[in-house]
């Protein structure tokens, strides 16, 4: 049982943490990124209010993420892509950088399909796996929208790049480059 309200806690958590009042530095790079790939590949996203603000941490480098106050009052929903502030992700390959990018706006998608009960859904979600059912899901329309190559990319340089306390976990809840592989097989027969 605490189990299982812990993890609708990291659900919730994950769903809607609060947009961070204020101005957000943005990052240069990362806003022209995720403009690129918001125009190329998410068309239904065109008019929605995504801003791009940064975070930092040692095993995360992308979050997508809603505004909860917005969401509580009825006011138009306002969207955000939170960026790694460090220099890490800067060497990254820019094919990675695209496809993760896709990922997050795939997440943004999906918060933006439904209506406001559509996404207070998602605080009840049943605990066991909703992880990496998310995670997953979004790497699917990533690659639906073409970007397995560099997702495949991204997920290895991530392995890379996080503390080996947090290897299992990103295996877990994404899909790996052996599972982008099958999934571009079964979908190509
Ligand atoms: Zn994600």
């Amino acid at each position: 049982m605490i189990r299982c309200r812990s993890t609708i806690l990291v659900a919730v958590f994950l769903a809607c943490v609060p947009v961070a009042p204020g101005q957000p530095v943005v990052l240069e790079w990362a806003e022209r990124l995720v403009r690129n790939v918001q125009s190329t590949s998410f068309p239904e996203l065109a008019k929605k209010d995504i801003r791009i603000d940064q975070f930092t941490s040692d095993s995360d480098y992308f979050q997508a993420r809603f505004s909860i106050p917005r969401f509580i009052l009825g006011r138009r929903m306002r969207y955000v892509i939170r960026v790694n502030s460090g220099a890490t992700l800067l060497p990254a390959p820019e094919d990675a950088r695209q496809a993760i990018v896709a990922h997050e706006l795939a997440h943004l998608a999906y918060y933006a399909k439904g209506n406001r009960l559509h996404l207070l859904a998602l605080l009840r979600f049943p605990a066991k796996g909703f992880r990496e059912r998310f995670e997953k899901r979004a790497d699917v329309e990533a690659l639906r929208r073409g970007y397995a190559q560099g997702l495949k990319e991204y997920r290895v340089w991530l392995y890379e790049h996080v503390p080996p306390g947090t290897l299992p976990e990103k295996r877990r809840d994404y899909l790996s480059p052996a599972e982008i592989d099958a999934l571009e097989r079964s979908t190509r027969r």
